[in-house]
């Protein structure tokens, strides 16, 4: 019998960093504060995605359709794939937790790039599984060689962030394929692309082509970027049926609520509208890093909605410097600050920070 006079949490739980929101917007008095630490869009829903969510909402005492049918089919058809190969989850996030149950029994390893998502120790470690953190080079990028080294008997998943968040870098069709050659076939390989709509890099991967070509490859995406749909938390995987099925054994039911289906598939059919938004927010990210590298910062090429300060023991005191002026950022320890390319005065603010950081 054991002695303790609580319930016993597992002991694992104890090791993971709580997750860190992006803080509230707080404002200093007499400016305007804006929220530029979750990778957030800065555009509020379109007319018609609004209106398809009030619908919705007179809806809500009937439980949501568990086989999520209108967005899968949709999906399927924008993606030009079955829809057997469709897998959807409460954000990109909850499918990366599906993932994981899927795959790994207690002490199997999920290798990714560090630093990268702060979500993988987390899903890893609480589905029992072992975290192997590959460093990233020095220039911010996956090291997909020493990756491939990593690789035991216990790998079951290696997880691939491209962009990577927190540092903005692609990884390239080249080297992904050359990386998959080596993986063995009973290893998934997930391509997490939660910031594909902002890339414009050629030689990014095309990572559904990559997938078509690899059986055990996985694409993972989101509404929560660039579909601007993050407060409502429905992300999606494109996977073989298989996996497909084994994702939705592991689903939460009903995880995917009516409101979210119904507003992810009118952006489907608002496209369109998205893409605008999606451009003006990449004209933004060049307008910044081009100000920045005539400021005379080195930094790297970003192809998210972010860009990403390697400020090492500077971090934090940057962070404050940016609170002051009235935009939330998101520290990570002495490694670095993360921006969100925001509304255009947010960001005049942040190169006005930057300038004076120069300078002081
Ligand atoms: C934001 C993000 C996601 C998506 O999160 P959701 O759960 O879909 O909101 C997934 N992967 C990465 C790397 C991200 O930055």
């Amino acid at each position: 019998m054991s002695e303790s006079t609580h319930p016993r949490i597992r002991e694992v739980l104890s090791r993971l960093p709580a997750y860190v929101p992006g803080k509230p917007a707080a404002a200093p008095e007499g400016l305007t504060a804006y929220k530029l630490s979750s990778n957030e869009n800065p555009y509020p829903p379109l007319p018609s995605v609004l209106a398809t969510i009030h619908d919705a909402a007179g809806a809500v005492n009937r439980y949501p359709d568990m086989a999520v049918s209108a967005l899968t089919q949709a999906l399927a058809d924008s993606l030009g794939v079955p829809a057997e190969c469709i897998a959807t989850g409460t954000g990109s996030v909850g499918v990366l937790g599906q993932v994981i149950q899927a795959c790994c029994d207690a002490g199997d390893e999920v290798v990714y790039a560090w630093r990268s998502f702060e979500a993988y120790p987390i899903v890893t470690t609480v589905a029992g599984a072992v975290p192997v953190q590959v460093p990233l080079d020095d220039g911010h990028r996956h090291r997909l060689d020493a990756m491939a080294e990593a690789i035991t008997e216990r790998t079951r998943v290696v997880l691939v962030c491209t962009p990577n968040n927190p540092t903005g870098t692609v990884v390239h069709d080249a080297e992904l394929r050359e990386f998959l050659a080596q993986v063995p076939r009973d290893v998934l390989v997930v391509i997490d692309e939660a910031y594909l709509e902002f890339v414009q890099d050629p030689e990014a991967p095309d990572a559904l082509a990559i997938w078509r070509e690899h059986p055990n490859v996985m694409v993972l995406r989101t509404f929560s970027k660039a579909y601007g749909l993050a407060g409502l938390r429905v992300g999606y995987a494109v996977a073989h049926p298989e996996m497909a099925t084994a994702l939705r054994k592991t689903a939460v039911p009903f995880g995917v609520n009516s409101i979210a289906q119904a507003a992810a598939v009118a952006s489907l059919d608002a496209a369109d509208e998205m893409r605008q938004r999606v451009d003006a927010l990449v004209k933004e990210r060049g307008r910044v890093g081009d100000g920045l590298r005539d400021q005379g910062w080195d930094l790297a090429p970003s192809e998210a909605n972010f860009v990403w300060f390697d400020l090492g023991e500077e971090s934090s005191e940057f962070t404050a410097a940016c609170e002051a002026a009235g935009l939330m950022v998101r520290q990570y320890g002495t490694d670095g600050v993360r921006v969100t390319i925001g509304e255009s005065e947010a960001n005049d603010r942040l190169l006005e920070v930057c300038a004076r950081w120069l300078a002081h």
